[in-house]
């Protein structure tokens, strides 16, 4: 199977180029090797039980294809290059995404898995000189982890002003009081960036504006990771349960200024909304390939289940869901390159769309592949419980319905309605 790229006629040439360079990845490096680098990445390949030559076979595999991507400039595409990143527009990485994600897990292979390259990303944007070098060059470079601990159990992340994460200033150090959970990564990261509400002058809560972020190393005395929390049948995961408990770390933690908390995390998040989109419309099209590759060779009663009216449905519906999801984010993606005002609606719109016709096609392509489609054997099952995620995670479906009403009614209060464009 291989992603199927043409390029777009009108499409800048230069982004035309970075989407075949990565199409070739895909295809020539990533596909062909899928199922060790899916072991790999799920622990499977383990050194303990008389496979270490598997093992070590798998880890050279991958190092030899991020070496190639490196080559081919397209590593950490998301970063300015003097971070060693390929500083790539936002256009441009946004039409890379939905190829690179028609390969499993190809994400971290190019350097840009979350949390860490949402991390990244703020950490170029708001760290200072020494914070780079501390946390950003090791980020980058592979050798450290993070993760990004704003939801806690005890107030609605969907209202991320009601955050009690508390920072008190002593003399040169934050101390910090909190309870955090699904921070992903959290099993693994070396540090957490922590969503804190900081306590203004009289000792009293601040107002939304002091929320800040504070970087706290994972082995500071008063972190304890609670559990990887459970999830889908799962025992565990990487998402994780954290207690901060009079965590001590200096005040040149703090990431951008005391306040800027939420600016940073929309700075986040906006972008990110994008990126997961394209993500999830590259997944849709290799569950949409998929589903049509099994109606075609798939025998039922007598004749192949690509004759089947019912399939057609599957394929003719797939077809619009796709066809819409992508359209809709390359419209967002524009708007955001483009600094339009009408960006932040977009954004939403694409938020609650894209995930649902995700589940959608995935739920068919599943339904084609009867009980294989639940299986380890494909990227199905797992694509399934992404898109069901993403309706939750990054602001819940509710949230973003109740802003894309608030634009347009704002619109028509000013009495010049909505421009749909
Ligand atoms: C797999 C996974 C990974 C995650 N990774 C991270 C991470 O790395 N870091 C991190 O900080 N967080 C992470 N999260 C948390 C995620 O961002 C939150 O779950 C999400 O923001 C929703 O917050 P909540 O769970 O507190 O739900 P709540 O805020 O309690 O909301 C519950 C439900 O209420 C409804 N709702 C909310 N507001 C309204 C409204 N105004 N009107 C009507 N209905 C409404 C929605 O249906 C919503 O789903 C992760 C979550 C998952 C599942």
């Amino acid at each position: 199977m291989a992603i199927n790229v043409t390029p777009i006629a009108g499409l800048d040439p230069a982004v035309n180029a970075v989407r075949e360079r990565t199409a070739r990845l895909v295809n020539d490096l990533i596909l062909p090797n899928e199922d060790a680098l899916w072991r790999l990445r799920r622990g499977e390949e383990r050194s303990d039980d008389g496979r270490l030559a598997a093992k070590r076979r798998s880890i050279e595999l991958r190092e030899s294809i991020k070496a190639a991507i490196f080559e081919a400039g397209l590593w950490a595409p998301h970063l300015p290059r003097e971070y060693g990143g390929a500083g790539l527009d936002f256009l441009s990485l946004s039409y890379m995404y939905e190829i690179l994600a028609y390969a499993v897990g190809a994400s971290s292979l190019f350097g840009i898995a979350a949390p860490n390259s949402g991390n990244a990303t703020i950490l170029a944007k708001y760290g200072t000189e020494d914070q780079k070098r501390q946390w950003l060059l090791p980020l980058i470079a592979g050798e450290m982890e993070s993760g990004f601990s704003m939801t806690e159990p005890d107030h609605a992340g969907s209202d991320p002003r009601s955050i009690r994460t508390e920072a008190v200033r002593d003399g040169d150090q934050w101390v910090i009081n909190g309870h955090k959970w699904f921070t992903s990564n959290g099993v693994n990261a070396n540090f957490f960036i922590v969503m804190c509400r900081v306590s203004d002058s009289s000792g009293e809560y601040g107002r939304a504006g002091q929320m800040t972020q504070i970087i706290v190393p994972s082995d500071t005395a008063g972190v304890t990771i609670v559990r990887g929390i459970g999830i889908f049948g799962r025992e565990t995961s990487d998402h994780c349960e954290i207690l901060y408990e009079n965590v001590r770390v200096p005040i040149a933690n703090t990431l951008g200024r005391v306040g800027q908390g939420h600016e940073a995390a929309q700075d986040r998040l906006g972008a990110g909304r994008v990126y997961h989109c394209m993500n999830a419309i590259g997944q849709m099209w290799r569950a949409f390939d998929l589903m049509v590759a099994r109606a075609r060779e798939r025998e039922v009663h007598g004749g192949l289940l690509r004759d089947h009216q019912f399939i057609q449905g599957f394929i003719a519906d797939s077809y619009l869901d796709l066809q819409s999801a992508r359209l809709m984010t390359i419209n967002a993606a524009q708007k955001v390159a483009d600094n339009d005002p009408d960006a932040r609606t977009a954004i939403s719109g694409i938020k609650i769309f894209v995930p649902a016709a995700f589940h959608r096609v995935v739920d068919r392509a599943i339904q084609v592949w009867g009980g294989a489609g639940v299986s380890n054997d494909l990227p199905l099952a797992q694509m399934y419980q992404t898109a069901r995620i993403l309706r939750l995670a990054d602001g819940p479906d509710e949230v973003h319905r109740i802003l894309i009403a608030k634009h347009v009614l704002r619109r028509f209060d000013a009495g010049t309605g909505w421009n749909f464009a």
